[in-house]
């Protein structure tokens, strides 16, 4: 058995997953929510033996891994019997230090904490998740798998703002770009799916979830992709706006607004939700299906701004072999995939109507046949990367 436990944490909850590397089965998985919460702390837990969901006051990150690991005693699988021999942690943030997977010992976690300066939203709650697990599993690698390394490859033409040099540098401005762990996994298995060498595909792989992001590789490394600084920029999402003019702020800021409001407008209230009042596509496609304006224009909106970044990174690749969709809407949205790819047919790019509507759970093509650039769906699976990645790296150190 080479089983990791995956742990994707944020400030106020932990999702978990123990997998085993070589088959990808799911031994158990599970989560802790609220936590912090006085007295509203929810453990749920699936596992072979069966399922279970608690509420129990879960003060800190600490408590949320000693009730998991009593989930598993209770359940009669302890968490020490599974043949778990590393512990993968999603990690939001790397900045410029980590573009690898890292083996984490304190000063990797202290850098971790420091980088919150980046990510304020998400490294706190994974240094406060790493601090736990170590403390509980003292005897295993723990490794930092992070989202911004896959994007470390771009060059400096697309990861920089064109900012005043030392204003740039001083505080840290540039692109980083994010869902790097879902665009490299997608980017391997659609070029496995194909049965081509990564290293010789151009692809732009769409990952088109609640937050959203478009990334163009080449031969298997990213040279381009939508978010930035932070993963606010970029394409039209569930409560994020993507770009905006940045006048913008400065006008809401004039006007009174308070920057903390102005964050919360942009990152928690724009998207999907500011512009139809729902975050999530099914209810912005039934609304639009029933006449809803506004719902139609959020669709018009959002897929006007994913086509732009579609040529935009044709553009930047000079064409391309692949385009891949992945993630929530991505993977379940043929009426957008048909909106972002209608009229790309200049370029040799021809969806399969059929292929494309049809339901399916695997990697699958949905282009013509005689379509020059072949699009796929292929489902994201961030956990089963974090896996494999952290087994590589125990493996190779
Ligand atoms: P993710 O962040 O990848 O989990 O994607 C979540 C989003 O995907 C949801 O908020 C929905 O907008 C969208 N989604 C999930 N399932 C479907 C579906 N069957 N049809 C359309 N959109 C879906």
């Amino acid at each position: 058995m080479n089983a990791v436990l995956v742990v994707n944490s944020g400030s106020s909850s932990i999702k978990y997953q123990v997998i085993d590397e070589r088959s990808g089965a799911r031994l158990a998985q599970g989560l802790v929510e609220r936590i912090g919460e006085s007295g509203r702390g929810r453990v749920v837990y699936k596992g072979t033996a069966g399922d279970s969901a608690t509420e129990q006051d879960i003060p800190d990150h600490s408590a949320a891994f000693a009730a998991i690991v009593e989930e598993f005693r209770a359940a009669g699988t302890p968490i020490d019997e599974l043949g778990i021999v590393a512990v993968g942690h999603r990690v939001v943030h790397g900045g410029r230090d980590f573009i690898a997977p890292t083996l984490i010992d304190d000063a990797v976690a202290e850098r971790i904490l420091e980088l919150a300066e980046l990510a304020p939203l998400h490294n706190p709650g994974h240094y406060a998740a790493i601090v736990a697990a170590r403390a509980v599993f003292p005897e295993l690698p723990h490794i930092a798998v992070f989202d911004t390394a896959f994007h470390q490859s771009m060059p400096e033409r697309a990861y920089t703002y064109a900012l005043d040099r030392d204003l740039a540098a001083d505080h840290g401005i540039r692109r980083y770009g994010f869902h790097g762990i879902s665009h490299q996994v997608v980017s391997r298995r659609a070029a496995s799916h194909l049965g081509m060498p990564l290293e010789s595909l151009k692809q732009i792989v769409l990952h088109l979830g609640n937050g959203a992001s478009i990334c163009a590789i080449d031969g298997g490394r990213s040279v381009d992709t939508s978010m930035g600084l932070t993963p606010l920029e970029g394409l039209v999402m569930g409560t994020r706006s993507g770009n905006i003019d940045a006048g913008a702020i400065f006008h809401l800021l004039r006007r009174g607004v308070s920057v903390d409001e102005v964050d919360e407008q942009l990152n928690k209230r724009a998207g999907f939700l500011g512009m139809t009042g729902s975050n999530d596509f099914r209810d912005v496609r039934a609304a639009a299906a029933s006449g809803d304006e506004a719902a139609n224009l959020a669709i018009e909106v959002y897929v006007h701004r994913a086509r732009h970044y579609l040529g935009a990174y044709l553009a930047v690749l000079g064409g391309t072999d692949t385009v891949v969709f992945t993630a929530g809407l991505g993977e379940n949205g043929p009426d957008l995939r048909e909106l972002i790819c209608a009229g790309f047919e200049w370029c040799g790019l021809k969806l399969d109507p059929s292929r494309n509507a049809a339901t399916g759970s695997g990697a699958r093509v949905i282009s013509a046949d005689d379509s020059a650039i072949t699009v796929l769906v292929v489902p994201t699976d961030e956990e089963a990367e974090i896996a494999q990645q952290s087994i590589a790296l125990i493996a190779s150190s």
